[in-house]
């Protein structure tokens, strides 16, 4: 059984006109299948693609100058797509940015928020998100992952007392700190792009100055972003706890993802004096892509909050 969001379908890459491609910055591993292709292609494509790999333990291409993929062109293209076609990507390349959780009775895919397309494709979404293929199931932990979804989407409250009545399904809470302590726990943690940690610390040293009931007023009507936001991380990170406990951990960490993506859009307005579509974008992307994609720093946080 296969389980997806209304909108999954819909996701376009953007290729050349994306501002923060995928293939810059991050290591791609290529599975066992395609290199033994890659390993065949003969000529002189076929040289250049064995030169820009490493054979590890865990073989992947080489990095070239800026952290570029080296089949990245200088228009931003894939020089693989071009010379072999789409369907010689390896299985990393063809998926991203999708997802697929693997649990006991189906497979639960979705879209990424690191890919800045998908992000726009995830909160633009005014009608509330529905799963397409989600049929009955015994498992408790499904069947409360659902129920928390319809507490979000609950649009006769307000998103505080959404993330309330989530918390409260799941019988856990969230221990209130300071913006500048939940600063400092993200500032220690493993960091991918210095924009992050200036932003971070820019919220820790202005957080006291935000006019937030200004902020309020300019994302009036904007609400379904954040209840996007909250469903996106609640889909994606709930359904594979191994138990009840670790359900509870992925609740808090997705209210504080909301407290935190609350305080850097207030941060945004302050410092632009607007906060637009585009900028919800960016952050949501960035905070995927220091936080959901970094393995260590996501189970820190399910550990510590
Ligand atoms: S980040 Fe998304 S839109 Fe950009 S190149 Fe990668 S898949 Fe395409």
């Amino acid at each position: 059984m296969n389980i997806y969001p209304n909108y999954y379908k819909e996701f376009k890459c953007i290729a050349g006109k994306c501002k923060h491609n995928c293939c810059i910055g991050w290591e791609i591993d290529i599975d066992e299948d395609t290199l033994g292709f890659y390993n065949c292609v003969e000529g002189e494509f076929g040289k250049t693609l064995k030169d820009n790999i490493n054979y590890c333990d865990i073989p992947h291409f080489k990095l070239g100058k800026n952290e570029r993929c080296p089949f990245l062109n200088e228009n931003n293209l894939c020089e693989i797509i071009i010379n072999l076609g789409e369907d010689a990507l390896c299985d990393i390349c063809t998926q991203h940015p999708r997802f697929h959780n693997e649990l006991p009775d189906r497979v639960e895919s979705g879209l990424g928020l690191c890919c800045e397309e998908a992000a726009r494709l995830i909160l633009s979404q005014r009608e509330k998100t529905t799963l397409v293929g989600n049929s009955n199931t015994n498992d408790k932990i499904i069947l409360l992952r659902d129920k928390v979804i319809d507490a979000l989407q609950n649009r006769t409250k307000g998103i505080n007392k959404r993330i309330d009545d989530m918390l409260s399904l799941c019988k856990t809470s969230l221990v209130e700190r300071p913006i500048k302590s939940y600063c400092d726990l993200l500032i220690s943690l493993e960091t991918l792009d210095e924009k992050w940690e200036e932003l971070l610390l820019s919220l820790k040293e202005k957080a006291s100055n935000i006019d937030y009931a200004s902020f309020e007023s300019h994302i009036s009507g904007r609400e379904f972003e954040y209840e996007q936001f909250l469903v996106y991380l609640i889909y994606r990170h709930f359904a594979n706890s191994p138990n009840l406990e670790e359900a509870q951990k992925r609740a808090r960490f997705t209210a504080f993802s909301y407290t935190l993506l609350y305080y850097l859009g207030a941060l945004t307005y302050h410092t632009k004096g607007e906060f637009n579509f585009e900028d919800q974008v960016e952050l949501t992307r960035l905070f995927s892509s220091e936080i959901e994609y970094s393995d260590e720093n996501l189970y820190t946080l399910f550990d510590v909050l």
